[in-house]
């Protein structure tokens, strides 16, 4: 597979993930070597020490698991449904990456056949990359839910940062968001799992870790996602949180709930929130004088400015 084919079936499906360190300014490409209808899954994303060109992709936009939000659920019929074999990916990531259009990539995966099945395709497209192709460029790669463990130690080997998307802050959230899901089992064990590994492993396990959050339609409070993330920081070795707010997709059960903050010019609901825990640091954002975490009034679109240096988890 060339780059282009990659680019033309992958169009359109993976343009609001969150990859880099600062979700809210990344950017598609504006490179020439693509058409501009193909460059939406390449993002200009901060990773690392410096700004870079991402492919954002998916091995599957297929999935059997049923999560409220999520345009990819199962028995949508919207979903423009595509699939990529790991040795397809890999060609096509490599043939971006030859023509100067890409420097990494960001690998994510429907679940089809359970959580380890999707893994194991997302590990043999690293692997492919790594081994077959000698790739040494930014690789970020998602940890399925379900996952066994040492297939998140292969995960972890291949990339520089691995996530877990827990959409959600708790258990009873997420039961609400995707209740296909188990927030524990699935989803903050592989987390635990990831520290417990880094901490093991005398410096040979150096990927970063993260997650993202779908913030609006469960109703959390925003002291549940602080505290919650706090604790994923100091327990868990967190790098980033993603506050993704909420978009209402056609033809989902959630289709009828208004989007949050519609005028939010990024993919945070909580800009604040994302300064913090994405730069740790607190920049001007709004207060609303109602909720306090730890002393600390909580920010929210309404109210006065205020400012503030640094994360109390800090
Ligand atoms: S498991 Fe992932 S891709 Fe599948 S429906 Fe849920 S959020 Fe969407």
């Amino acid at each position: 597979m060339d780059g282009h084919d990659l680019l033309h079936t992958l169009q359109g499906t993976t343009e609001f993930e969150a990859v880099g360190d600062a979700p809210h300014s990344e950017k598609p490409t504006t490179s020439r070597r693509i058409p501009p209808d193909l460059r939406g899954c390449v993002t200009t994303v901060a990773a690392g020490s410096r700004p870079m060109p991402v492919l954002k992709a998916m091995m599957t936009t297929a999935c059997e698991r049923d999560c409220h939000y999520c345009p990819f659920r199962t028995g949508r019929t919207g979903t423009k449904r595509i699939k990529f074999t790991p040795d397809e990916m890999a060609q096509g990531l490599v043939a971006l990456y030859d023509a100067g259009v890409v420097e990494g990539l960001f690998l994510s995966s429907g679940v089809v056949r359970g959580g380890v099945t999707s893994q194991d395709a997302i590990i043999a497209t690293g692997e492919i990359l790594r081994d077959k192709y000698e790739f040494r460029g930014y690789m970020h790669l998602k940890v399925m839910p379900g996952a066994e463990r040492d297939q998140v130690v292969r995960t972890m080997q291949l990339a520089d940062r691995v996530s877990v998307n827990l959409e959600a802050p708790n258990a009873q959230r997420l039961a609400q968001l995707a209740p296909g899901k188990d927030y524990v089992d699935e989803l903050l064990t592989r987390l635990r799992w990831i520290e417990e590994l880094r901490q093991e492993s005398d410096g040979r396990l150096k990927a970063s870790s993260t997650t993202e959050f779908v913030v609006g339609p469960a109703g959390e409070s925003d002291v549940e996602i602080l505290s919650t993330t706090e604790h994923l920081h100091r327990q868990m070795g967190l790098a980033r949180a993603y506050f993704s707010a909420f978009r209402p997709v056609e033809d989902t059960p959630f289709s009828n709930i208004p989007a949050p903050m519609p005028n939010v010019n990024c993919d945070c609901i909580r800009p604040a929130f994302c300064c913090a825990t994405m730069t740790s640091r607190w920049r001007n954002y709004r207060l609303s004088g109602r909720e306090t975490y730890r002393g600390v009034l909580i920010p929210s679109r309404h109210g006065q400015s205020y400012t503030c240096d640094r994360p109390r988890w800090n």
